[in-house]
């Protein structure tokens, strides 16, 4: 993004929240909610947004869902494009997931979790993945990718074929589809270098939709 594209986008998020003291704003949108729509910042719910910063979470929520239409309506102006605002991965929103009760997670041990999975070669983040069996990462099934949509769009249809870090400079050979015996699900076998990090409050950015 352009320095006075920056400033421009920069002013319009701080339009929205005049209504703060400057203490609030600095913690909402240089530390807290801006992050958020750049990628950077670490996993943070509303809730404890609210009480890190100590006002009501009714407020916290109306700013944050007034930045995601002001940032809607920029791109939407074409003020701003969705790459200048940086949109893969930048203009997401952090969705709470709830793990999946079923056969399968009883079936494997029902100690389910959530699994941040990302290329160990580059770092690229991969995709949220719920894990039911004790125990580390080998395999994986495809239904069981949380997050994002375009990666579990991706992973379904590899149709038989390798999956390689979509880094486009990285590329390397991470996972091989696989059967497991006893459990019909597609699934993957990891081969490559694949890092894995645990998720406790299931938070995963997925894209904003722009209409
Ligand atoms: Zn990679």
């Amino acid at each position: 993004m352009k320095k006075d594209e920056l400033y421009k986008f920069q002013q319009a998020l701080y339009e929205v929240g005049n209504s703060l003291t400057s203490t609030e704003q600095e913690l909402v949108f240089n530390e807290r909610i801006i992050p958020f729509y750049s990628g950077k910042a670490e996993s943070i719910s509303l809730a404890d947004l609210a009480e890190v910063i100590g006002i009501p979470l009714v407020q916290v929520a109306a700013i944050e869902s007034q930045i995601h239409d002001k940032i809607k309506e920029l791109v939407r102006q074409e003020t701003l494009t969705p790459q200048e605002v940086g949109v893969e991965p930048a203009l997401t929103k952090l969705v709470k997931f709830k793990l999946k009760s079923d056969g399968y997670s009883s079936a494997w041990g029902g100690s389910s979790r959530f699994l941040d999975i990302s290329c160990g070669a580059c770092g690229q983040e991969l995709f949220m993945y719920q894990k039911d069996a004790p125990g580390n990462l080998f395999k994986f099934f495809v239904p069981r990718i949380v997050a994002p949509p375009e990666m579990i769009e991706k992973v379904r249809n590899l149709g038989g074929k390798a999956l390689t870090c979509p880094n486009p400079q990285c590329n390397t050979l991470l996972a091989m589809p696989t059967t497991i015996v006893g459990d019909d699900r597609l699934a993957m076998r990891i081969v490559g270098p694949v890092r894995n990090k645990l998720n406790q409050k299931g938070l995963y950015p997925v894209p904003i939709e722009i209409t």
